[in-house]
């Protein structure tokens, strides 16, 4: 499962099209607006090179997206992943403009990326191609341009050297040029759970709607980094039944549940979690999402359950964790078996959520209690679950046709009313 695309995942930005498009004939939207909408606003690429500890110097391919800013400045990760190329960004940039648009903020849709395999650079080299891709697309991001944030492959300390590296071509702290950044910096309290605690909301609101009131639900969590390992706490704080978890070269599965402690100090000593046999069985990341589980949460990348693989589902529920991890034909696979998905855009937006409460202080200098953060996130979350549901009714569509239903009536309006320039 490590590394390549196997012949059932489609690429990344056809998916997002395919998506867009069932949705946008659905609601006939007018055709004009449907061109607009199904195109990246503008994209940028940078070839760059990055100098080695042994002295020796690499070229690097980086990439930013902005899909449409039609709603407010373009917000939108960054990616440090080898097999990031501009059709994967594209597609996350536009993911992201529907994100924002479903949890109502007042954002655009922005991605970032560059091809590399972070886990093999040093610190060192690992911030001198953080600061030199930063000083490369500083055309584009700005506190009210383009807002980026953490995502595969970049963490917080990515993020501090991002803002820094801005800050310094602009000559004083710019906190509010990123997102998920450290407290100590200007990084917002609950930001580092923030994408998983929305995952355990939106999970509990629909399962309350389905009429389910127990939480000793079982769940399986592809990934195990900023999002799987954060679903593995919150999930596991709540009282859920975590019993399986994986990176990208296989998983861990215990029937009695995953003991956190365990599965911790494994990682804290150097360890991963796919060879963690203290904590249970070891099973391949295909196991993993045939577990018969009552909760699925794919938190790795894109396209991991697809044609070839949604027939071995056996989860009731499919929270995603990731962008876009269920494909197009996937999606109509588990939906003809009466599997209910909750899809990315909902999901997983408890990430920019916080993202976008972090930028808000950061603007004002005024921070919040993890408190407030909690109760914002948690309102804001259940409103987005309380509007999809509503829009989705009795029609028999999916979750994910009613969000992208009203995220993209809002990214259409908002275009509508601002007319084309001159
Ligand atoms: P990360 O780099 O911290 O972790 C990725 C995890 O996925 C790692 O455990 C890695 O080993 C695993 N993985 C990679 N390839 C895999 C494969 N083929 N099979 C199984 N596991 C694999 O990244 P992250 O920030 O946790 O992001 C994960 C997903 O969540 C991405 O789709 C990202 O776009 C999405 N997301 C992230 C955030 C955020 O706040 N970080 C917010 C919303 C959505």
């Amino acid at each position: 499962m490590n590394g390549g695309v196997s012949a059932h995942q489609s690429a990344p930005y056809a998916a997002a099209l395919a998506q867009f498009d069932r949705a946008a004939e659905r609601i006939q939207l007018d055709r004009n607006l449907r061109d607009v909408l199904r195109s990246p606003k503008r994209e940028l690429v940078v070839n760059f090179p990055v100098e080695m500890d042994d002295g020796s110097v690499r070229l690097y391919s980086g990439y930013r997206v902005h899909h449409n800013v039609a709603r407010g400045p373009a917000k939108g990760g960054i990616r440090y992943h080898p097999r990031a190329d501009l059709d994967e960004v594209r597609a996350l940039a536009m993911w992201m403009t529907w994100k924002c648009a479903v949890m109502n903020l007042p954002y655009g849709g922005a991605k970032g990326g560059v091809a590399v395999n972070s886990r093999g650079l040093s610190s060192r080299e690992l911030e001198n191609l953080t600061r030199r891709y930063t000083s490369e697309i500083i055309p584009l991001i700005g506190p009210e341009a383009d807002i980026p944030a953490p995502d595969v492959g970049t963490n917080a300390q990515v993020m501090a050297w991002l803002m820094d590296t801005y800050s310094m071509h602009v000559g004083h702290s710019v906190p509010a040029v990123v997102t998920g950044k450290p407290i100590e910096i200007g990084g917002s309290a609950g930001r580092a759970l923030a994408t998983s605690t929305g995952m355990l909301v939106a999970t509990e609101e629909v399962r309350r709607r389905q009429g389910h009131v127990d939480t000793r639900a079982t769940v399986a969590v592809q990934g195990s980094g900023n999002v799987g390992w954060g679903a593995l706490q919150v999930f596991g704080e709540a009282g859920y039944s975590v019993v399986g978890i994986s990176d990208s070269r296989g998983g861990v599965y215990n029937s009695s549940g995953l003991d956190r402690s365990v599965l911790a100090a494994h990682i804290r000593s150097g360890g991963r979690v796919s060879e963690c046999d203290a904590a249970g069985d070891l099973i391949s990341n295909e196991e993993l999402l045939a577990l018969e589980v009552d909760i699925l949460a794919p938190s790795a990348i894109e396209g991991e359950i697809h044609a070839g693989n949604a027939a071995d589902v056996r989860a009731a529920l499919i929270v995603e964790g990731a962008n876009g991890p269920v494909t197009p034909e996937a999606d109509e696979e588990l939906q003809s078996r009466g599997i209910v998905v909750v899809p990315d855009i909902l999901a997983n937006a408890g990430g920019v959520t916080v993202s976008y409460f972090e930028w808000v202080q950061g603007l004002q200098q005024f921070f919040w209690t993890a408190e407030e953060i909690s109760e914002r996130l948690s309102s804001h979350m259940r409103n987005a679950v309380d509007e999809v549901w509503a829009k989705v009714g009795d029609r028999g569509i999916s979750l994910r046709d009613g969000a992208y239903e009203i995220a993209i009536h809002r990214v259409a309006e908002a275009t509508r009313l601002r007319g084309i320039y001159p």
